[in-house]
């Protein structure tokens, strides 16, 4: 392969920002400023060691069962956490004498972005508007319909469709009505370097949502509204956003098959992102995907998948690969749960 791969250095010189998502690892790299890049077993373009190679990068990987020519093992494990932390920075840092300043290439575009809304980080901002009892005003704010639902859109980047386009149209039409977004995962990254992570993005959301998120960003003395998308955390991290809905559910005391929530992975690509996309369907939520899963062969999969399903474990499949017309259907399961509920 050659060095300075033609397709990834254009796309620098475009300004596209090297940070972000699975699909950007290879752009960070060739910022040439990189001096080691760490991974362990899973999302990992096989490429990388090539595209280090060009450069002072190096890769290390950290986990017995991942391995690659090209890279260098550092085995890391929790009892030996701080001498291979150690082990790993001494690399990087002898990379760095190796840097070579014609290869560098950062990109000037930025963007901003509020993160780290765990369920603590959001029940502290809404304790704020009621001390006592902090899902009070969620919940009421649902009941009158200033809120539609939630939706956690969640999962990957897929090499098949165009990069993050599913993620942030499907959020802007979701937030115009009203609907608050969670997200994690590739999905945060693409709505992120979008803008939809700031304050400034409650300017999309309509007004009843526009109105809470103000209205509990001034309470919580963030001098501005809460961002109408609250960043919960990586891929891994989608127990964080089961774990808030399980709260609404117990509050509300119904199940969650029964809550005006949806979840949604726009761009799904790893295997990772449908085993999550089935715990969500267990879990009783009706799980959008973008991407057609490769299930087609079996007519009677595919009617499982995305209609029996609901029968036995209250969620199911919905496939659109259309960011609008999977946002209409989105929303009309909102608005029929909300009938369900007789809000
Ligand atoms: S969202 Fe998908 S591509 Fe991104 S890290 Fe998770 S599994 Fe990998």
């Amino acid at each position: 392969m050659p060095c300075a791969p033609a397709a990834l250095a254009s796309s620098l010189r475009r300004g596209v920002p090297p940070a972000g998502s699975f699909l950007n690892q290879e752009l960070a790299i060739v910022t040439g400023a990189v001096d080691a890049m760490v991974v362990d077993v899973q999302c990992i373009m096989p490429s990388l060691a090539n595209v280090a190679a060009c450069y002072h990068t190096k890769i290390i990987t950290t986990m017995p069962i991942v391995k690659m020519p090209g890279a260098e093992h550092v085995p890391f494990t929790l009892a030996t956490a701080d001498a291979d932390a150690e082990r790993i920075v001494r690399i990087a840092l002898e990379a760095y004498r190796r840097r070579d300043p014609a290869k560098i290439a950062i990109p000037q575009a930025k963007s901003k972005m509020w993160g780290g809304f765990s369920v603590e980080a959001i029940l502290g901002a809404l304790r704020a508007v009621n001390a006592e009892d902090p899902l009070k005003p969620l919940v009421d704010n649902i009941a009158v319909g200033n809120i539609l639902g939630a939706v956690a859109t969640v999962g990957c980047n897929n090499t098949k469709v165009v990069q993050d386009r599913a993620h942030v149209e499907l959020v802007k039409a979701l937030i115009k009505e009203n609907v608050l977004v969670v997200t994690t995962g590739c999905s945060a990254h693409a709505l992120a370097k979008a803008g939809l992570m700031t304050p400034e993005a409650a300017n999309y959301a309509g007004p009843g949502l526009r109105a809470v998120l103000s209205a509990v960003g001034q309470a919580a003395g963030l001098g501005g509204p809460l961002p109408p998308v609250l960043h919960m955390g990586s891929c891994v991290d989608n127990s964080r956003v089961a774990d808030l809905v399980s709260a609404l559910a117990a509050y509300l005391k119904v199940p969650v098959k029964d809550l005006p929530v949806a979840a949604s992975a726009p761009e799904l690509q790893h295997e990772k992102a449908l085993s999550i996309g089935t715990w969500a369907v267990a879990l009783g939520i009706f799980t959008h995907l973008g991407v057609v899963p490769p299930v087609l062969g079996s007519a009677q999969v595919v009617k499982l998948l995305t209609a029996d399903l609901e029968g036995l474990v209250g969620g199911k499949f919905y496939v659109e690969t259309d960011p609008h017309r999977a946002a209409d259907g989105i929303i009309a399961h909102l608005r029929a749960q909300r009938r369900k509920l007789d809000l």
